[in-house]
């Protein structure tokens, strides 16, 4: 077990799985003085700043080698979690699996911001040794204030992955151990996000699953739209389109996330992102795919005009 090992590997994976062509990423500088400041975190991560608030969404950096991830227990890197995301005051979780779920509650500890989430997610906030105060748990449904900004809840089901099926289906009832192991990492209750936040409206869906229902009647500016799996979802796109009508859609979750932070990332099997923009820009809609750490800069005007 090296370092060198784990070099090779991400190597070869690269080489089998391709890279995302350079063409593709986003160029377009920051506004100076932008209402909403997004930075992507790789897989379904992000971290949003607006107004007085900055509020994480599925935050997970500490991408632990393939051997590592399915034969050791998952150990968030608190180092690296402190130097990408010096601040935070709430995060937002939309399923238990490992890759949404790990770096959560780490970054609670360092930052006293609130972990959200469905009840499985408290079970591993609480693992954690995340205080209750900590601990905001969620089915959805309910509009939930943090500072000058607002968050909901949108039920959703995990979408099917490889094989048509849902990987490491079940909830998490108690807490696992931690650190954790993959396969306690239940995804439990899934939520799709709502955030309001200096006068944007975004909507993030970590899995590629919604219900219309739970969808139907919002309007979103901003679609954060997870790209793997979105074969196995009819009319994803077309429906998701047709009920948010949003102005720009940032794919994310198409990244192999078992590749190391900084290293250039391998795209997931089965993720065709050049296809996944040209079905998204065929709806007219908007797209921009920034790097993994990379900034968007979004002005409330240009979205909404
Ligand atoms: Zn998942």
């Amino acid at each position: 077990m090296s370092a060198r090992r784990d070099a090779l590997s991400t190597r070869l994976l690269r080489r089998l799985l391709g890279t995302v062509p350079e063409a593709l990423y986003d160029r377009e500088p920051l506004p100076a003085e932008p209402d909403l400041h997004v930075r992507y975190l790789g897989t379904a991560g992000f971290v949003f700043t607006g107004g007085q608030r900055t509020i994480v969404v599925d935050p997970f950096v500490s991408r632990s080698g393939l051997r590592a991830t399915a034969l050791r227990p998952l150990v968030p890197d608190e180092a690296l979690i402190s130097e990408l995301i010096p601040r935070a005051d709430d995060v937002l979780i939309g399923h238990a699996h490992y890759d949404h779920v790990l770096d959560g509650p780490t970054l609670c500890h360092q930052t006293g911001a609130r972990l959200i989430g469905s009840p499985a997610v408290m079970q591993v906030g609480r693992a954690a040794g995340l205080p209750e105060e900590q601990l905001r748990e969620t089915r959805g449904r309910e509009r939930i204030v943090c500072g000058d900004a607002v968050v909901q809840g949108l039920p959703s089901a995990h979408g099917r992955v490889y094989f048509n099926r849902v990987t490491l289906p079940g909830d998490i009832t108690e807490p696992p151990s931690w650190p954790p192991r993959l396969r306690e990492l239940r995804h439990g209750l899934v939520l799709n996000w709502w955030l309001e936040m200096a006068g944007i409206r975004v909507v993030h869906i970590d899995s590629a699953e919604f219900f219309a229902e739970e969808l139907a009647g919002l309007q979103a500016d901003v679609v954060c739209l997870c790209a793997i799996g979105r074969h196995f979802r009819p009319r994803y796109v077309a429906e998701c389109v047709e009920l948010l009508r949003p102005k720009l859609i940032i794919p994310c979750h198409w990244d192999l996330f078992m590749t190391p932070w900084g290293s250039e990332p391998a795209l997931l099997p089965g993720v065709d992102l050049p296809g996944f923009i040209e079905e998204i820009e065929a709806t007219g809609v908007q797209v921009r795919v920034p790097r993994i750490g990379g900034e968007l800069g979004l002005l409330a005007a240009d979205l909404q005009a």
